[in-house]
């Protein structure tokens, strides 16, 4: 690297002389691993040689000038960032943001339609809540007679969990829900993107989105230690679960607060507290037991509401002697970082007295804490305002919907019911879809879509509807939901 030219300048001039990936830029994960692995997943240049790779010994790379042209000033008082050109680090057709339980649903489905799709996560594994989270039991799978309601991709995701040692448990045993085991599903999903063709970025947040003069999206700005890039795609997929990307694109949403909690896991215990059914000795006792599930609060202030540490339990995990412990927690905004930053703070804290308080019983003196969740556990925050809001009385009353793309299983008061396309699509910007908990719906319905298995289901709609979108060369709203449902069908999906 020239010694007077700075990494942006570089990327830039690089940029502009067509290539996307100058020295310095950020590497796609599954192409660095491709090289070392010989996977295949990647459907952009070769980065070949330019990673350390596994049994590598890194080294000097060379001395780079500080880079302060984009420094923010400051001058009485106020705050500027000067104007800049943000380095386009890639072009895809299809730009999932955010890899929990949607966005996994929502790439993989996208990808096995043959268009070119590109997965970008926060954080450096995939799974969101259902992994880093510690969020382990798969809710409303069944409906009120007990059969199962949810299949397509969030069944294959089990499969491939039912063949791992501790991978899943409690599968087919309606009204207890399975529960599986976070680096199982850590496993599971990274060894199917490493072999699905996908470009992904891991580590990198996803902070604004791109529109063109008409104001229909084009793609997103992420944040990395790469620096600020942009990657271009003809249609965007919000799965950030709080609808990021679609809000800063300037998409109407209703902004919810509802309970946040820290998930965690303790060790070496032989009790079971918070499942009914669970450790039963008697397989059929277990089986008559109602289905469970509590709707969650909303809308009520946080500060000083830390509650839930009585000494539980919890329930059993794959692991042996290892539990998890749900937590409902107190109303917070997740989309203000005091709050998060107070429930960080707070809810490990108590999390820690829990533990001391179920090592006080007789039996569990040897009782650890195995780890807290990385991520909060936040429930709702955006609901979009989409072409269809699913509404409580609809879902009490048993509507059904032409345009139905899945189901959700009966959970709480509520019986099962149908989800309809149009919860998915704004009901004005272009060429962006949501899946996941921040979709189309009431407050009362959204806390029962924002379950996983739920996620699975609008994740996987939102994917294939986004390939459609490519290959008809339609928008979001006009794809034609007949065909999108035979393609559900096709990739195993139960629509009733
Ligand atoms: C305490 C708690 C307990 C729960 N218990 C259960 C349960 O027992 N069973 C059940 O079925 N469900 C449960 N849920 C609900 C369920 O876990 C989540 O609602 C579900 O995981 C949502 O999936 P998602 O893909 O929409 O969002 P998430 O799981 O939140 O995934 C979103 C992903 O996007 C990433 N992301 C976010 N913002 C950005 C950004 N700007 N740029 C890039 N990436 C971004 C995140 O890191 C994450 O990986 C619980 C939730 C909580 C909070």
């Amino acid at each position: 690297m020239a010694k007077d030219l700075t990494r942006r300048e570089l990327m830039r001039r690089s940029i502009a002389a067509g290539g996307l990936f100058a020295a310095g830029s950020l590497m796609p994960v599954s192409s660095a691993l491709a090289d070392q692995d010989g996977g295949q997943a990647t459907t952009r240049p070769s980065a070949r040689g330019q990673g350390p790779g596994f049994g590598a010994i890194g080294g000097p790379q060379g001395h780079v000038q500080g880079d302060s042209r984009n420094a923010a000033t400051v001058a009485h008082g106020v705050v500027t960032q000067p104007r800049r050109e943000v380095p386009v680090l890639h072009k895809t057709s299809v730009l999932v943001v955010g890899g929990g339980p949607a966005g996994t649903a929502a790439a993989f489905s996208a990808k096995r339609m043959g268009v070119d799709v590109t997965l970008v996560e926060r954080y450096g594994y995939l799974g969101g809540l259902a992994t880093g989270g510690l969020v382990l039991g798969i809710f409303p799978l069944y409906a009120r007679d007990r059969k199962q309601v949810i299949f397509g991709i969030g069944e294959e995701f089990m499969k491939k969990l039912d063949v791992l040692k501790y991978g899943i448990i409690d599968r087919n045993k309606a009204p207890v829900y399975p529960t599986i085991d976070a680096e199982a599903f850590k496993y599971v999903l990274a060894d199917w993107l490493l072999d699905s063709g996908i470009t992904s970025y891991l580590d990198t947040w996803g902070v604004d989105a791109i529109v063109d003069a008409k104001g229909a999206v084009q793609g997103a700005v992420f944040e990395s230690k790469s620096g600020r890039q942009a990657i271009l795609a003809d249609i965007v997929i919000d799965c950030s679960g709080d609808g990021d990307i679609y809000a800063a694109a300037g998409a109407a949403y209703e902004k919810v607060k509802s309970n946040i909690g820290l998930v965690s896991r303790i060790g070496n215990i032989n009790e079971v507290d918070m499942a009914p059914g669970r450790g039963s000795e008697d397989p059929e006792a277990a089986r008559q037991q109602p289905l469970v599930g509590k709707p969650s609060e909303g809308g009520r202030p946080s500060k000083g509401r830390v509650t839930d540490f009585n000494g539980h339990a919890g329930n059993s995990t794959p692991a042996p002697h290892v539990n998890w412990l749900n937590m409902r927690g107190p109303v917070g905004d997740a989309i203000d970082n005091a709050d998060l930053t107070d429930l960080e703070l707070k809810l490990r804290r108590g999390t820690w007295t829990n533990v001391e308080k179920v090592r006080g019983k007789p039996g569990n003196e040897e009782v650890y804490l195995t780890e807290t969740a990385p991520q909060l556990g936040v429930r709702l925050s955006r609901l979009l305002d989409g072409c269809k809001k699913l509404t409580n009385e609809e879902i009490h009353s048993g509507a059904k919907f032409k345009e139905v793309i899945g189901y959700s299983g009966a959970y709480a008061n509520a019986p099962e019911f149908q989800i309809p396309y149009g919860c998915l699509v704004p009901a004005k910007v272009e060429n962006v879809l949501a899946a996941g908990r921040c979709i189309s719906a009431e407050f009362e319905v959204a806390d029962i879509t924002r379950l996983i298995p739920v996620c699975w289901v609008t994740g996987q709609a939102a994917g294939l509807a986004a390939a459609m979108c490519i290959q008809h060369q339609c928008k979001p709203r006009n794809v034609n939901v007949a065909k999108l449902q035979e393609l559900l069908h096709q990739q195993g999906a139960y629509l009733g």
